[in-house]
């Protein structure tokens, strides 16, 4: 056997080697990087910025008047915070904030949230200010600019003149700038390492010629250490046509392994479906019924069915997934309905047991909450075939969940589920049916593409007795009127929400949190009525009855956050209040809005908008104004541009991490058009080396947790 003896081989770093022992990385720092499961080498470097810092764009203070009426960014330290009546409108004051760098001053003024604001400007503490410079020559000034407040070090990076002039910002958790790794430490370890390191390239070569792509490598140094803003981009483009490109490989796959399949049809509609028909409490809507029957249609082929369900939130979608699993149930095989959240599997559990019961279908709820005994016990009624239906969260995709015989798997709200997670639920059985549900518009452009293995039912109109849900954005000052209408909607025997963005007011201390309002309403506006709280860290149990509380009507108001966003169901609620309005996206506001009007009641959007800065404000006008899913969200896509690089994508499936759908349609196309030329050219790869690799991504992402 011949010894290698390459020298740079001595010196070079596997990609895949882990952090413990690499220079620059003592017990402390592997211990802090090992909880945030940062392992190997590869692991640090996909750990990107959450942004960057350009200084090329920071204008001295003395420079401003030359920007007026621009955007730019400025920073200062506060020296002084006055409020000052407003002339001509009583009670009405402005704050006014001065600050100073070392060149000059400047000041920012607000006329709305004058309370927060006054509680976020501490004097002495630094700011990155970015805005519309206005004003006179002598005092430019800021209107409701975006601000910033900076931490030591990002000051010192300002003041002193260091070699680069774009900065990347790392998520900052105090555990790792207590080993030094802030975000200078991050990327000077980065730095370090990176002439060492040598990570394969999984996009072929010939793509990456032909669309002139960067290697891995340059990727990761044009996105850790950029010389120009425009880098980052170049260099993420790597992974959105890397992801696009496996993803597209899956389709593909999975369009040509389906057509060699064949499934168990079903022959009639059985009595127990038109049973539960019967036991409905309304009618189907003309649109349902069609859907239904093209359910049907493919249910009676002898190829499985893959379909997508696409319908606006409130549409009602739930229904027909259950008589679809009813069908074919009926035809004798098990089925599986899998739910993004813990609440949602619930919900749709305490609904529907009774009525499924009545027709004589057995059901249970499998979700990773429950306890070891309930779960095995489920785990052996699924394999010997006593459960019918199993209604859960990604609890049903482990391993050990086995079927006698399933027949039918149907994901609500598929996208927040990848195509590998499909595809483990339906590997569960043979020949299995698909249906996926979703009311999160793909833009129609792409759905073809994006879709193009699944045929598309869609249901445009809601069920008739419903009334438009009537959208008022308000400020703070109002908060009081808002309280007073949500005990009123209880006296009257309704139901309200009110939505927080954060959890804990630890959490961001500008911001109004669930946990903190909870006790504070509690005892103050909502005295005399009944309050429930719900939010993600709460154990099973609690969500449980907290959530069937509400849905009884025992608690007339839930206190709550983003868990509620999609699926929850309860028809007796017409008010939703959303805290902070200006911090969520269109999408989400489109879906928290749909919690209400549900019923032929009338139903209230009330948004509480703080601080909003230009584009927040043009997506709660858009809110205000549009209640088409749809349509909201082309909008969305214009207002949002491509400014933001690794920003919160909402236009994403969920195993695309990079890509975001709108922003990125080209590559969608293109890289689509790789696939295919892949798969038909000599070097055909194994289908199963495209699912590892996939599932080997996934692992990943659910490692990371997501983008930092
Ligand atoms: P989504 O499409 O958002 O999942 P759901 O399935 O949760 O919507 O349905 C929303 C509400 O509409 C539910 O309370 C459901 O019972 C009700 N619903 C569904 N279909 C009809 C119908 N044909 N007529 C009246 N109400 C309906
Ligand atoms: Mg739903």
């Amino acid at each position: 056997m011949v010894e290698r003896t390459n020298v740079s081989l001595n010196q070079s770093i596997d990609w895949n080697s882990s952090l413990e022992f690499q220079k620059g990385i003592g017990p402390q720092r592997w211990k802090v990087l090992k909880e945030a499961n940062i392992l190997t080498v590869k692991d640090l470097f996909l750990r990107f910025p959450k942004r960057y810092f350009d200084k090329t764009n920071i204008v001295p203070a003395n420079q401003l008047n030359r920007f007026y009426q621009q955007t730019v960014s400025a920073i200062g330290q506060v020296k002084l915070v006055q409020e000052i009546p407003l002339r001509g409108a009583k009670h009405k004051k402005m704050l006014k904030v001065f600050l100073e760098d070392d060149t000059n001053a400047f000041q920012l003024i607000f006329y709305e949230g004058i309370s927060t604001f006054i509680s976020i400007f501490q004097n002495d503490q630094w700011f990155l200010i970015t805005g519309k410079v206005t004003g006179s020559d002598h005092s430019p000034s800021f209107i409701h600019p975006r601000i910033e407040k900076l931490s030591q070090e990002n000051i010192e990076l300002n003041k002193h003149t260091i070699e680069r002039k774009i900065y990347p910002i790392y998520q900052e958790k105090d555990d790792f700038k207590k080993v030094s790794l802030t975000s200078r430490g991050y990327q000077k370890l980065l730095e370090r390492l990176y002439p060492f390191i040598d990570p394969p390239d999984t996009l072929p070569a010939e793509i990456r010629k032909r669309k002139h792509l960067p290697s891995l490598k340059q990727a990761l140094k044009l996105i850790h250490f950029p010389t120009t803003i425009n880098e980052p981009q170049i260099g993420l483009n790597y992974f959105i046509a890397d992801e696009l490109f496996y993803f597209q490989l899956a389709l593909l796959a999975r369009r040509k392994q389906s057509k060699l399949v064949q499934t168990n049809s079903i022959m009639e509609v059985g009595h127990k479906t038109k049973k539960l028909l019967s036991l409905l409490p309304f009618e189907l809507t003309k649109g349902q019924r069609k859907v239904l029957n093209e359910i049907y249609l493919d249910l009676k082929q002898s190829r499985p069915m893959l379909r997508l369900l696409q319908g606006d939130v409130g549409s009602g979608k739930t229904i027909i997934a259950l008589l679809t699993l009813c069908m074919v149930i009926e035809s004798g095989y098990q089925g599986a309905f899998m739910v993004p959240t813990e609440v949602l599997a619930e919900q749709h559990y305490i609904n529907y047991v009774e009525m499924l019961k009545k027709v004589g279908i057995t059901s249970e709820l499998l979700v990773s909450g429950i306890s070891n005994t309930k779960r095995s016990t489920i785990l052996k009624e699924l394999e010997n075939g006593k459960i019918d239906i199993v209604i859960g969260t990604h609890a049903l995709i482990q391993e050990d969940v086995q079927f006698k015989n399933l027949g039918i798997a149907i994901i609500d709200e598929q996208h927040r589920f990848g195509v590998e997670q499909r595809k483990l639920l339906t590997d569960k059985g043979n020949g299995v049916h698909l249906l996926v549900m979703t009311a999160t518009p793909i833009p129609r452009t792409l759905s073809l593409t994006i879709y193009g293995d699944l045929d598309v039912s869609t249901l445009t109109e809601k069920p008739a007795n419903r009334s438009n849900i009537k959208t008022i954005a308000i400020t703070p000052k109002q908060r009081k009127k808002v309280f007073n209408a949500v005990r009123e909607n209880a006296i009257a025997g309704f139901q309200s929400y009110i939505v927080f963005p954060i959890v804990e007011e630890s959490e961001a201390l500008d911001l109004k949190s669930a946990v903190d309002e909870y006790h504070i309403l509690k005892e103050t506006e909502f005295k005399d009525i009944s309050v429930g709280l719900l939010h993600g860290r709460m154990s099973l149990d609690e969500k449980n009855e907290v959530l069937k509380q509400f849905t009884s009507g025992k608690v007339q108001v839930l206190i709550t956050t983003t868990v509620i966003e999609v699926g929850v169901d309860v028809p007796r609620a017409t008010m939703i209040v959303i805290e902070h309005a200006e911090r969520f996206g269109i999408a989400q506001l489109h879906q928290l809005r749909g919690r209400v009007g549900r019923s032929k009641y009338a139903s209230k959007c009330i948004l509480i908008v703080y601080q909003p800065n230009e584009v927040a404000k043009e997506r709660i006008k858009a809110i205000l104004n549009s209640q088409d899913g749809f349509e909201l969200s082309e909008i969305d896509f214009k207002l949002r541009g491509s400014g933001e690089l690794f920003g919160t994508r909402q236009h994403g499936l969920n195993e695309l991490i990079f890509t975001d759908l709108q922003i990125h349609k080209e590559w969608v196309i293109e890289m689509r058009k790789e696939a295919e030329l892949f798969l038909a050219s000599s070097h055909q790869p194994e289908s199963d080396m495209v699912w590892i690799e996939l599932k080997r991504r996934y692992q990943e992402k659910m490692a990371l947790g997501g983008i930092a």
